[in-house]
This record gives structure tokens, C-alpha cells and sequence, in this order.
């Protein structure tokens, strides 16, 4: 009897997304609690084809940059930042990383630096500005998708300047874009529990309204499987929605799972996320957010052989070619951290999809027949 309900309400879902009914909270949470996994992926592959998806699965040639480890903060999921004093504990200058980054371009041709850190109090906004400016002059060709929403409210912090100041400072020394990290999970109850020395969500949702009203597009971002709720992941997905109704500025849907290796929750026996889990999230990420053209499967995080099952459950992006990543392999991830372009390429085509290597903005640069 409990199957035969369920089985109603998920086609009751499916009419809806048919006839392009926008689905609310009650839906998601339904799918959400749904373990008919299959008929979620089929149902959000439908959702995006029906939404003007093909088969292009896009990638972007990219190079991760952490400018410090040194974090004021402790999130208790987190197993990268350090204090100032603590072994290991880095902050590069502008110079050594361009140094670096340019060391980098010329084994890769990457077209995008990603890059985040930890909240140094060590430092002032002019560091932050002094990187960008250096990083842009010595590559101007590449796209700069640098800090954090967290990070931008640092430096509001650090400079006595308000956001919009603090995003037009950084736009004129050459940033491009936001990441979407800091969001976390904008429930209260969740926040208080694994990162309560971080900032009210609202100042993430103000901070990315404020750059979308500069024309600085940004990415939008959930940290599952720790001690959320399934209600409060749908409650996180539709904020996400309603700021795009308003602003329209969300390029890609990113959801990262949570690893909890070297964090305090490894110490409580907490375990990686189920692929089934993953697979879910993505489905239900791509049929609640009607309005953001891109979900990503960051396949640093899940893996090939599951990345490429999640571009039949509503993903159509694997990130990049990603060289260097430390904040998630130092919480565990144990995927290689330099993905070249020929292996993305094949695992896209096995995946039965086209191969199309992006610029961030989503230009075709080039794709795979
Ligand atoms: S997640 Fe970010 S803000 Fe939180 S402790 Fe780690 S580096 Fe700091």
C-alpha cells in the first residue's frame, strides 16, 4: 500500500514537470524520502531535456589555487584551515602565486583559476586586491573566479568597506566571478551545529545579490550529508531558486558532498555519504531548480564511475580538469587531483554524451563530435 501511494506521488510530480508546474516544498521532500532512485534520475534527465538540455556535457580546463590555509573560523567539517601558528600553515604572496600559476599554464592551458582560502585575520583587503590585480596583468586571457561569499564578508570585515565596495574593488583588479562555497546549509538549526562561528546566511545571499546587480556572475553551492534534515536541504534549494527568480545570476548548481575524514565528526564515526545519496541530491537539485541552467557533478568529489551516472540523473557538467584541490582531498577525497582533458573526454563519451570544454561564462571552446 505505502509503495502504491508513493508511487502516485512521484507520478503526481512527474505531470508537473511535464506540463512545466513549478514543483514547491512538499514535492521535494517527497522526492527527497523517494528510494526509487531509478525513477528519480530518469525523471530529472526528463526535467532537463524538457528545459532545453542536449546531450553536451560541459568542462572547463581549470586550475585551483588556495592563497592561505589560515582560517579564523572552525568549521567543525572542515580539515584544511590551520591557525597562524599551527605546522603547515601557509599564506602565498601575490607573486609566488602567480609564480605558480603561471608555472602551471604552461603544462595545462588552463582558462580559469578557481581560487579560496581560509579567513586570515593576518592579512588586509589589499592582499586580496594585490592578488587578483597581479594575477590578471600576468594573465589576462584567464577568468578569475576567486573567494568565497564568507570571504567577501571578511574583507568587509578587514576593510571597513561595504560588500558592493569590497566586489567593485575586486572587479577592477580582474575578478570574474564567485564560487558558491560558504552556503553550507542555510538552516539556522544547521548552522549553529557545524559552522557557528560563520556569518548569517543572509550575508551569503547578500553578497551574491549584490555582485549579480554588478553583472559578476556566481555559483551556487549545498555541503550535504552531515546533520541536515531532508526538509531543510529542500528549504536550501528554494532560497536558492527564489534569489535567481530575482537576480538571475547563478551560472551552475554545484552540490558537494561531505567528507568527514580528519574532521570531528570522523571521530564520531560519521561515514562518507551513499552514492545512492549523491545521485539523489543531483536529481532532486536538478528538479527543483528550474532556473539554473547548469548542475554540476563535481567529480572530484564522487568519483568518475558515479560522476558519470550522475549525467543521466539530471547533472550536464563535471567541473574541470582540476589541477590541485586541497580542500576536499585534505578531508579525504581520494580522486586523482589532475583530471587531463583526453581522460574527460572519454569518460563523457562512455557516459553515451557530447564532451564540450567550456569557458566559465559557459562558451563553447571546443567539443568532441
Ligand atoms: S570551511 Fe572555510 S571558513 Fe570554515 S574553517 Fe574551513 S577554511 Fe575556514
Amino acid at each position: 500500500m505505502a509503495t502504491l501511494v508513493h508511487r502516485s506521488a512521484l507520478d503526481e510530480i512527474r505531470a508537473k514537470v511535464e506540463s512545466g508546474e513549478r514543483l514547491d516544498f512538499e514535492d521535494g521532500v517527497t522526492l527527497m524520502e523517494s528510494d526509487d532512485l531509478l525513477q528519480l534520475g530518469e525523471l530529472a534527465d526528463a526535467a532537463r531535456r524538457l528545459r532545453g538540455g542536449g546531450d553536451e556535457v560541459f568542462f572547463v580546463q581549470n586550475l585551483y589555487l588556495n592563497q592561505t590555509n589560515v582560517c579564523r573560523v572552525k568549521c567543525k567539517f572542515c580539515a584544511f584551515a590551520v591557525t597562524q601558528k599551527q605546522e603547515g600553515a601557509y599564506t602565498y604572496t601575490a607573486d609566488e602565486l602567480v609564480e605558480d600559476a603561471l608555472r602551471q599554464r604552461g603544462l595545462t592551458g588552463f582558462t580559469e583559476i578557481h581560487m579560496v582560502g581560509g579567513e586570515s585575520p593576518h592579512v588586509d583587503f589589499g592582499y586580496y586586491v594585490e592578488i587578483v590585480r597581479k594575477l590578471h596583468e600576468a594573465m589576462p586571457d584567464v577568468h578569475l573566479k576567486c573567494f568565497t561569499a564568507s570571504e567577501i564578508h571578511h574583507m568587509t570585515k578587514l576593510s571597513g568597506l561595504t560588500h558592493e565596495d569590497v566586489l567593485r574593488e575586486l572587479r577592477a583588479a580582474g575578478l570574474g566571478s564567485l564560487p558558491g562555497g560558504g552556503a553550507e546549509v542555510f538552516a539556522d538549526r544547521v548552522r549553529r551545529l557545524v559552522a557557528p562561528g560563520k556569518e548569517h546566511p543572509d550575508y551569503w545571499f547578500h553578497t551574491h545579490r549584490t555582485a549579480h546587480g554588478l553583472g559578476i556572475p556566481t555559483h551556487c553551492t549545498m555541503l550535504y550529508g552531515h546533520v541536515e534534515t531532508y526538509e531543510e536541504r529542500v528549504d536550501h534549494l528554494l532560497r536558492l531558486r527564489a534569489q535567481q527568480d530575482e537576480t538571475g545570476g547563478f551560472l551552475a548548481f554545484i552540490p558537494l558532498a561531505f567528507h568527514p575524514e580528519n574532521t570531528v565528526f570522523e571521530r564520531r564515526g560519521w561515514r562518507h555519504t551513499a552514492g545512492s545519496d549523491d545521485l539523489k541530491m543531483i536529481a532532486v537539485s536538478r528538479l527543483l531548480l528550474d532556473n539554473v541552467p547548469n548542475v554540476k557533478a563535481y567529480w572530484i568529489m564522487m568519483g568518475m564511475p558515479l560522476a558519470a551516472v550522475a549525467l543521466h540523473f539530471g547533472a550536464n557538467d563535471v567541473q574541470g580538469t582540476v589541477v590541485r584541490e586541497e580542500i576536499f582531498h585534505a578531508a579525504g577525497a581520494r580522486t586523482e587531483t589532475e583530471q587531463k582533458v583526453e581522460e574527460l573526454v572519454r569518460f563523457v563519451r562512455e557516459a553515451g554524451r557530447i564532451p564540450v570544454q567550456r569557458d566559465t561564462l559557459y562558451n563553447e571552446l571546443r567539443r568532441w563530435g
